[in-house]
């Protein structure tokens, strides 16, 4: 009896010692360092042209319909700023990022962005703004149409981390689609890390991040690991100073 015990807890502890190593294993080791312009870039794809904006499905909830921002707020907590106008919402420069009031884990995400149409800066200063889960983890908004930056910051990107497997943009001033399916992060009751989080994302109906694996949260030239959070938190976009325009941002929320 005392040996069955005995072996009882070998085998849990070889159990919990393999689960411990799977966790880690399963946080990719990324070759480069973030934000290496040295990193390989993602080979351009015409994605074809833009259609209208994209059917609703009965089941999701609408974050935007295009005439105001009752769902959003500011990081404070205050009404949001942005511009909204003609379908559309505009990131307001200076104004900060905005968040939808509701929080959210486990989703399907479709959100349409157009870069400015009129041309400014290079590189990340142009057209640059960024879809953030759960407020953390960014797919990047960009103006990638004859822009050249490094590979982690292209549109799409898991920002910092992943680049997208093709550069898919279309051209300043066209709408573009991200559908997005984000499995958030699980946590223990002590905070360790259980499982992480997982992204895929078509751009304009492309496959450029398949089933990929944050190190943890978006940072700037840093990849921070994960620290425990709520199941549930809001999305937000970012004001990165470049007047980007929104429509059509539906969820599906996945049990
Ligand atoms: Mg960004």
């Amino acid at each position: 009896m005392k040996i069955m015990k005995k072996r009882t807890l070998f085998f849990v502890a070889i159990a919990l010692a393999a689960f411990g190593v799977a966790v880690s294993q399963s946080i990719p080791k990324i070759d480069w360092p973030p934000n290496d312009v040295s990193r390989p870039q993602p080979p351009v794809v015409d994605p074809g042209p833009a259609g209208p904006p994209a059917s609703v499905p009965a089941d999701a909830v609408v974050l935007f319909n295009g005439k105001d921002l009752a769902g959003w707020e500011d990081a404070k907590g205050a009404p949001a700023k942005w511009k909204v106008e003609n379908g559309y919402m505009e990131v307001a420069p200076k104004a900060g990022g905005i968040q939808t009031k509701r929080g959210f884990g486990d989703c399907q995400l479709h959100v349409e962005w157009a870069s400015p149409a009129e041309v400014k800066g290079e590189d990340q200063g142009r057209g640059n703004s960024g879809v953030f889960l759960m407020g953390l983890y960014e797919v990047q908004v960009l103006d990638c149409y004859n822009n050249k930056t490094y590979a982690d910051g292209v549109a799409a990107a898991i920002y910092g981390q992943h680049p997208p497997l093709v550069n898919a943009c279309r051209k300043p001033g066209e709408w573009q689609t991200y559908d997005i399916v984000f499995h958030r992060p699980r946590f223990d009751k002590d905070g360790g890390l259980v499982t992480p989080a997982r992204f895929t994302v078509l751009f304009n109906g492309i496959l450029v991040q398949d089933n990929v694996v944050p190190t943890g949260p978006t940072a700037f030239r840093a990849r921070p690991p994960y620290k425990a959070h709520a199941d549930k938190l809001p999305i937000s976009l970012q004001d990165h100073g470049n007047p980007v325009r929104f429509r059509n941002i539906w969820i599906r929320e996945l049990s």
